[in-house]
């Protein structure tokens, strides 16, 4: 197996096998759970991820959405249906609406109520580390599961990660803020003299961004690039790379 292709198949082995395992791990990525472990003075693993998320962010942005997020291994399911790019720019403001109500404001009212932060439960709200152990979560993760589809199945190809996603933005901050400093990270580079024009990265992009016009603009730093390596892999005269 040629190594790109080996990279895609790991990738997507990876991130499907992260979303199988949801059912165990949701508790780690659920908003509400996380707010609700704050409101009792709490702080979640959920809690302690959306702050590694963060930090890794700064060199390596959203890397965990390309290759370890379950949402979007559920959504590269989804692309079998639905393979039109989410391209609806107006909507993709939507998730950075969603930051600050559906996580900044409320863990900040949780955490005034409870009067800040009296112990640390890496396993709040599971059983021996399971998550789905109440039936309260149950519904929890129905309603996330329902959430993911909807966007996926009418919004194109990671719709939810495009358009709602409000863990995305936490990354998206962590990322503008390592460019302004100009912190060494992860990123794409080009060498556009090759392009040939086929637009096959543009085709395979999982965010639907035109890959194409960013290698001819020279410019490939997108805060919706989610790193995942499929427009590099694709391309038949290894135009793109990491670096
Ligand atoms: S896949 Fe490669 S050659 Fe084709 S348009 Fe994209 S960068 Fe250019
Ligand atoms: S630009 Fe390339 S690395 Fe970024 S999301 Fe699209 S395909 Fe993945």
């Amino acid at each position: 197996m040629k190594s790109s292709l080996r990279r895609q198949w790991i990738r997507k082995t990876l991130i499907i096998l992260s979303f199988v395992l949801l059912p165990a791990t949701f508790a780690y990525i659920s908003c509400p759970i996380i707010i609700r472990g704050a409101s009792e003075g709490i702080a979640t693993g959920g809690l302690i991820l959306f702050i590694l998320l963060f930090v890794s962010s700064l060199f390596v942005g959203r890397l965990w959405c390309g290759w370890l997020c379950p949402a979007g291994g559920l959504q590269e399911i989804y692309f079998t249906i639905n393979d039109k790019p989410a391209r609806e720019i107006r909507l993709k403001w939507l998730k950075f609406i969603m930051f600050p109500a559906i996580i900044l404001i409320p863990l900040i009212s949780a955490i005034q109520s409870a009067g800040g932060f009296a112990a640390i439960d890496l396993f709040y709200y599971t059983e021996h580390a399971i998550s789905i152990a109440k039936p309260g979560a149950y519904i929890i993760f129905f309603v996330q599961i329902a959430f993911l589809t909807a966007f996926a199945l009418l919004g194109g190809k990671r719709g939810f990660c495009n358009y709602f996603c409000p863990i995305a933005v936490i990354m998206i901050i962590g990322r503008k803020i390592g460019n302004l400093i100009r912190w060494p990270a992860l990123r794409l580079a080009a060498a556009g003299d090759r392009c040939t024009d086929c637009k096959r990265c543009s085709n395979d992009c999982p965010m639907g961004l035109d890959v194409f016009a960013m290698v001819r603009q020279g410019r490939m730093e997108n805060a919706e690039c989610i790193l995942c390596g499929a427009c590099a892999d694709v391309c038949p005269k290894q135009v793109i790379q990491f670096e």
